[in-house]
């Protein structure tokens, strides 16, 4: 198996199926193997196949989730793709540094990748689950590239950014490993986040605003570290603790 396995493309509500077999043919182009669709508002047919062209393995083999959530629970670098900025800004990678970001991860742990509905890309929620964003830079007049050709491009970026790894491969990395936690713990360590601020009060259930959402800016800004988690959980149990 090689490390290219650990990327995983996950595809959210896609409803044409033509688009799966393009998506399939502009993955294994780069060499990358594992799709995940999310909900797919039709399953992959015929046109899915033949748009595939010789990459029809990718869209047989593909893993079907019924939720996001579920299908970046074990990754441990998430990054959402959206055409353009929304209300509450992101840490934010250019494609090169999503590349290489991903590629440097997936030697260890898994990663993701993750794209839109054809007509109204990620949710606000959807995104905030997400470590980083990526746009790709087009047009500021109609920056809204068809999902397959979005697929294109990042992932060919991803493929530079393995064959430069490759080529500078007697640099050793060694010792500067740092273990994330996966998004599950992460999402986890929110919900734990939130009950204990509605516990305390610095929350209100009735108006809970956009406290969580800044909150979870915050963290994905600083990037977590595991160990950094397991502390932030311990905070919150001492917390819990005192108020009872
Ligand atoms: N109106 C939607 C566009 C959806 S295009 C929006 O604003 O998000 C479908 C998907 O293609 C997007 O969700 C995203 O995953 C990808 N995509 C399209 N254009 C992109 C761009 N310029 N940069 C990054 N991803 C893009």
């Amino acid at each position: 198996m090689s490390y290219l396995d650990n990327i995983k493309i996950v595809l959210v509500e896609t409803s044409h199926t033509g688009n799966m077999g393009s998506v399939a043919r502009a993955m294994k182009t780069m060499g990358l193997s594992n799709l995940c669709l999310v909900n797919p508002i039709i399953k992959p047919d015929s046109q899915s196949i033949s748009l595939a062209a010789g990459a029809s393995d990718i869209i047989k083999n593909a893993h079907m989730f019924f939720s996001l959530e579920q299908a970046i629970a074990d990754c441990n670098l998430v990054i959402g793709t959206s055409a353009r900025s929304r209300s509450l800004q992101w840490p934010n990678l250019t494609p090169k540094a999503c590349a290489d970001k991903i590629v440097q991860e997936a030697v260890n742990t898994k990663v993701a990748l993750v794209f839109g509905r054809e007509r109204v890309g990620l949710t606000n929620e959807e995104l905030q689950k997400c470590d980083y964003h990526v746009s790709i830079p087009a047009n500021p007049d109609y920056s809204s590239l068809n999902l397959a050709m979005s697929v294109q491009v990042l992932c060919y970026e991803i493929r530079m950014s393995m064959l430069n790894l490759q080529n500078s491969s007697g640099e050793s990395t060694e010792g500067t490993h740092v273990d994330f936690p996966s998004n599950a713990d992460t999402e986890r360590f929110y919900e734990h986040l939130q009950q204990t601020l509605l516990n305390t009060g610095f929350i209100n259930a009735n108006h809970p605003g956009q406290i969580m959402g800044r909150l979870r800016r915050l963290f994905s800004r600083a990037r977590i570290e595991q160990q950094e988690l397991n502390i932030l959980r311990g905070v919150l149990a001492s917390i819990d603790k005192k108020i009872g």
